[in-house]
């Protein structure tokens, strides 16, 4: 049996990210993952402009304005953000200048509004400006064109595609999404819109996965329930072998007689790089590759709790990585302190699971109510994290700090 922290190794080890890439109108490209660097022609800002509503000077003109002494200046046009200036400003003028508007030549700082006086066609500096080229934003200094503006390997969200948009980049070259299959493998199950007979189960396995999997930008080729026959179970997993990156099944990994899974892997030229982890839920975990199809089989444990907690674990960062992220695919956790004493078993590595919260500046965790158990999916409800006991520990007493592990929600 391998520990948490070896199979996590050999899973993401196993992973080599996606670089087939497609291009994506921009609209479309939120979520996606930017395929190659970005560079735009033009610098950022643009070019000179205001960084306020005020009046464009010269900043010798001014610089010894005062209240008692106002330095007065003919105003030879108003520039409004979108027009470009027509006159030059010379000693002894100014143009009236708004936010984002270019700056005219001759100009070379901005007095903002509120320390001036209009009298007419003329004004009055109350002021004098801190230093030369005050609320001046000058071309070039958020960005130079040419050197990359975004780098490959990120998600774009609403920054990114600000700045694509901003850098008029209207098709955007991203890392396709990988592709997906989940199945339930279980003669007992029965769908949820399906009569439930007496001893069925229903399938929310199958649908918990395709949630996940929607949260990662992923539409998962859903293969349905398979019964516990080698032969339907072998003929979808190599089917769906040849169509996706990873194959998702769930139950049918343990050391039951209907537990096919693992031996259909290796029939098939599976490497089974793992067959059990040293963790609570989720101990029947099995994880194969196939290195000619280039795709990945992850056969998660049946309880539909050890089946999700094994998702988050493990499939999550291996999904992140395979998507082309370059950074910040590895699971995520916090120090929290629980408000409860939290049991484990010594020999395993033990997520519990629960709500964490910020207070006063400090994580605290709070675990879930009612009775825990792997098939208990009920009180899996409205968690977003789980707390993380390590082998060799018989529980954290309550106030001790511990890891917690964040779930994506
Ligand atoms: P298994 O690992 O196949 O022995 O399954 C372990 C337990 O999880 C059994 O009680 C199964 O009925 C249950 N189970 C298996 N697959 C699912 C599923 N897709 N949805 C809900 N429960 C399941
Ligand atoms: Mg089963």
């Amino acid at each position: 049996m391998l520990s948490v922290a070896d199979a996590e190794r050999l899973i993401v080890d196993a992973v080599h990210p996606l670089t087939d890439t497609e291009g994506v109108r921009l609209p479309d490209a939120t979520g996606r993952i930017l395929a190659t660097a970005v560079r735009s022609q033009l610098d950022f800002p643009h070019w000179d402009n205001s960084a306020m509503d005020g009046y464009a000077v010269r900043f010798d003109d001014v610089a010894a304005a005062s209240g008692q002494s106002p330095v007065c200046l003919d105003v030879i046009e108003n520039i409004a953000a979108g027009t470009p200036p027509q006159k030059t400003v010379k000693s002894g003028q100014t143009a009236r200048i708004f936010t984002g508007a270019m700056l005219p030549s001759g100009a070379d700082t901005i007095v903002m509004q509120e320390n001036t006086r209009r009298d007419g066609d003329r004004i009055e500096i109350l002021q004098p400006p801190k230093a030369l080229g005050e609320f001046v934003r000058h071309r070039g200094r958020f960005y130079q064109a040419g050197t990359p503006l975004l780098n490959p390997g990120i998600r774009l969200q609403a920054a990114e595609i600000a700045v694509l948009a901003a850098a008029q980049c209207n098709v955007v070259k991203v890392i396709r999404k990988p592709r997906v299959a989940i199945l339930s493998t279980g003669s007992e199950l029965v769908a949820p819109d399906q009569p439930l007979k007496p001893g069925q189960i229903v399938d929310s396995n199958q649908y918990a996965l395709a949630a996940f999997l929607h949260q990662f930008g992923i539409e998962a080729l859903r293969l349905g329930i398979v019964a516990d026959t080698p032969p339907s179970l072998r003929q979808t997993i190599k089917e769906a072998l040849q169509w996706a990156d990873v194959v998702i099944s769930t139950g049918g990994v343990s050391v039951g007689d209907y537990d096919y899974i693992e031996g259909i892997l290796e029939e098939l030229g599976g490497d089974i790089q793992v067959r059990s982890v040293a963790i609570k839920p989720g101990k029947p975990l099995t994880m194969a590759s196939f290195a000619k199809l280039r795709s990945l089989y992850f056969g998660l444990p049946g309880n539909p709790v050890s089946a999700l907690v094994t998702a988050w674990r493990f499939v999550q960062p291996a999904l992140l990585k395979l998507s082309g992220l370059s950074q910040g695919w590895q699971p995520q956790f916090v120090e929290a302190t629980t408000a409860l004493d939290l049991p484990a078993a010594p020999s395993r590595e033990t997520y519990i699971w629960g709500q964490v919260a910020i207070r006063d500046g400090h994580f605290h965790f709070n675990c879930a109510g009612g009775s825990f158990s792997s098939g208990n999916l009920v009180n899996l409800a409205q968690t977003n994290a789980c707390a993380v006991i390590p082998v060799g520990s018989s529980g954290i007493a309550a106030g001790e700090r511990l890891s917690v592990l964040l779930l994506q929600s």
